[in-house]
């Protein structure tokens, strides 16, 4: 067989404060051949995600760090290019960990085949995939929220946050999202049916935003972004309230996040619960939470959106855009054509 080059990015230096560019170099190797029980892999569409900036870090996050020197990892929807296993022939296309690449090895057990037409494989790394598998989760097993309760999200025009307001909404519920630019805001009033949206960035008090938008207060705030834009909303927390803790980006290029001592004592006086959760943990929701995601999505009550990026090249600058707040709903960039 001809030597195929796969093009890779690998992590060159750890970041001190923001994630650059220069922490990331693009390699040129040849694609090994695959063994037995293995296959090779196309990245058609590569996932960045905001949790890849932890493990640029040397010390512990909720992933494991990533060596400099090494191919940062990552999910990705690939077409089979050679199978040297039983399960998979070539042109499957599967969910796979390629990472930044645009080919890798795999062993078959690791593969999710798709079942998918072409024009919903993007969703398959965003509302039929991790995120939307976080937001199900989240929203429904720690939030809990009942019909007629108000649920708010930060976040709310990414991944997670797009389908977490969606979700509340199926489940009769007011909902109020908070996002980074009005164009985001207007989508989710707009497209998305959330009941109310504010921008953080230009909200001149976010807290009295979000009093006014939440007139029964708060009964579950879905928490993607953390700082200043939580500490807004649990000012309105409920008595009994809950806290989903999905993410918290606002800190995540901080050398040393602020301490966050003041959650403790409004967690008492509220009686509130605060869970943090990894979704990884919770595999055994999985098939049901795909198919209410994917039922919604067919039938028209769940709406997805993704940013996609074209070109392995870019994936470092698809990557700090979330960073930026670049994207809206998920991000991807497109490495193949399918
Ligand atoms: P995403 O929301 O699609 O993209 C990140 C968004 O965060 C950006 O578009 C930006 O939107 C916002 N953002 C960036 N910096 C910010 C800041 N300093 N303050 C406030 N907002 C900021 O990403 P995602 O994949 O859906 O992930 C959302 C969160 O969930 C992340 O914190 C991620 O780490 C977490 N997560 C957790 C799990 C889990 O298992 N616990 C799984 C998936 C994701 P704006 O324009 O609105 O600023």
């Amino acid at each position: 067989m001809e030597k195929i080059i796969n093009r890779q990015w690998v992590l060159t230096s750890r970041p001190h404060g923001a994630a650059t560019k220069e922490n990331f170099e693009l390699r040129e190797v040849p694609v090994a051949e695959p063994r037995d029980g293995e296959v090779l892999i196309k990245t058609i569409y590569l996932s960045v995600d905001p949790y890849m900036r932890g493990r640029m870090n040397a010390g512990h996050s909720y992933a494991e760090p990533a060596q400099t020197g090494e191919v940062m990892l990552g999910r990705a929807v690939g077409k089979i290019v050679q199978s040297n296993s039983e399960g998979f022939e070539k042109g499957d296309v599967v969910v796979c960990g390629n990472g930044w690449q645009t080919y890798a090895i795999a062993k078959a057990e690791s593969l999710r085949k798709l079942d998918l037409p072409p024009e919903l494989l993007p969703a398959a790394l965003g509302v039929l995939g991790m995120p939307g598998l976080t937001a199900w989760y989240g929203l429904l097993e720690i939030g809990k929220p009942k019909s007629g309760e108000t649920v708010v999200v930060s976040g709310a025009a990414g991944a997670v946050g797009s389908v977490v307001g969606q979700i509340a909404k199926i489940h009769g519920c007011r909902t109020v999202g908070i996002a980074g630019t009005d164009e985001k805001v207007r989508w989710l009033t707009e497209e998305l049916g959330f009941d109310a949206g504010l921008n953080y960035r230009t909200s001149p008090d976010l807290g009295a935003g979000v009093a006014a938008a939440c007139p029964d207060g708060v009964d579950v705030y879905f928490d993607n972004v953390g700082g200043e834009v939580s500490a807004s909303v649990l000012r309105s927390l409920n008595t009994f309230g809950r806290i989903a803790v999905c993410g918290q980006i606002s800190t995540y290029d901080l050398d040393t996040p602020e301490p966050t001592e003041a959650i403790l004592p409004l967690l008492l006086t509220r009686r509130a619960l605060a869970r943090g959760f990894i979704v990884g943990d919770h595999a055994e929701h999985f098939a049901k939470a795909l198919g209410e995601l994917r039922g919604w999505v067919e039938g028209g009550r769940l709406k997805h959106r993704e940013t996609i990026i074209d070109g392995i090249e870019h994936a470092p600058e698809a990557f700090l855009g979330l960073f930026r707040g670049d994207n809206i709903g998920k991000q991807l960039v497109r490495v193949a054509e399918v």
